[in-house]
């Protein structure tokens, strides 16, 4: 039987000890620090991830400012929003909620958030700083697989991990994050639609992160006994919220597994209430 990564329970830890450090903040009169979350159209997904960031901020104490903005603004409108945030010394941090409307440049839109506060880590500025193995703001989802990992007592060095997924948000981070010395040092294989013999690869991982986002691809014939695994997809289902891995079949056979939910999910927002506390801290040069 696969241990039980428990996400939920790791991101209500990292919550707590940035609720005790935002308290810290406020105790020595200073404000909390603020995320500014731009949010275009009505995509009932985009409602419940805006809704549950919102909810995460004034948890732990933190201002949280929503930009709602209807479906048809201009591309223009949203780039001048973007920089009077940018410009406003209270906004510590902020994101635009994907997906985008058709007619917006999601290129455009993410390098002009400026990168002192890019809640989400996906400027350039960000994602070159964290390929060369100085990050400053990681983006939230591979930040959190790393949290996992260290606070499950997960060793990677040396280890053979594969990651499943190439995203700019997901499979390339945690990629070359896993790779890079200081902040994983394992041999990192990536696979993606034109990867020939998949279950060659995933056959040999200690850790098998899955963020291709097809329901219960992983079997357990893909699987090596006791291999550790991260499964980041997230599916809505009949039955219920899925992962990109068959967790029926597969958990009896590894040493551990996050579940869907309750396993990456959770640990999503928590790195993001991490970013913004981390954007605070270094625009107004504190040390807590
Ligand atoms: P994308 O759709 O952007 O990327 C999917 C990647 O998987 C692509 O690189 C694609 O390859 C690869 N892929 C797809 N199918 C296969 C396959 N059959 N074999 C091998 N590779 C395949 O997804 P994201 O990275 O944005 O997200 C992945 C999943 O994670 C989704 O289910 C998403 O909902 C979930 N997610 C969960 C989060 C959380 O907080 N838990 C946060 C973000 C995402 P190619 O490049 O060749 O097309």
């Amino acid at each position: 039987m696969g241990r039980l990564i428990d996400g939920k329970q790791i991101a209500a830890q990292i919550r707590a000890e940035l609720a005790s450090e935002v308290e810290e903040l406020t105790a020595r009169g200073k404000r909390p620090p603020c995320l500014a979350v731009i949010w275009v159209g009505e995509d009932p997904a985009s409602a419940t991830y805006v809704r549950a960031k919102g909810k995460a901020c004034q948890k732990i104490g933190m201002n949280f400012e929503l930009h709602h903005l209807e479906e048809g603004i201009s591309e223009k409108d949203l780039l001048k929003l973007i920089e009077e945030l940018n410009n406003r010394e209270e906004i510590d941090a902020m994101l635009v909620q994907l997906p985008l409307p058709k007619h917006i440049s999601e290129k455009k839109v993410i390098e002009a958030i400026a990168p002192n506060k890019d809640a989400d880590g996906f400027h350039p500025y960000n994602l070159g700083r964290l390929l060369i193995g100085a990050p400053t703001f990681i983006p939230c989802t591979p930040a959190g697989i790393l949290e996992l990992l260290k606070r499950s007592q997960i060793e990677t060095v040396g280890k053979e991990v594969v990651v499943i997924g190439r995203s700019n948000i997901v499979g390339k981070p945690i990629a070359a994050l896993l790779m890079q010395k200081n902040t994983g040092n394992a041999t990192v294989t990536v696979c993606h639609t034109a990867t020939k013999n998949l279950t060659f690869h995933t056959k040999r991982a200690d850790i098998l992160i899955v963020a291709a986002g097809q329901p219960k691809m992983i079997k357990a014939e893909m699987v090596k006994d006791g291999a550790v695994i991260i499964d980041v997809g997230i599916h809505r289902t009949e039955a219920g919220l899925c992962g990109d891995v068959d967790f029926k079949e597969v958990e009896p056979k590894v040493a551990a597994i996050t579940p869907v939910p309750g396993g990456v999910g959770p640990m999503t927002v928590a790195m993001l209430l991490k970013n913004t506390v981390q954007a605070y801290k270094i625009r107004n040069n504190i040390v807590l």
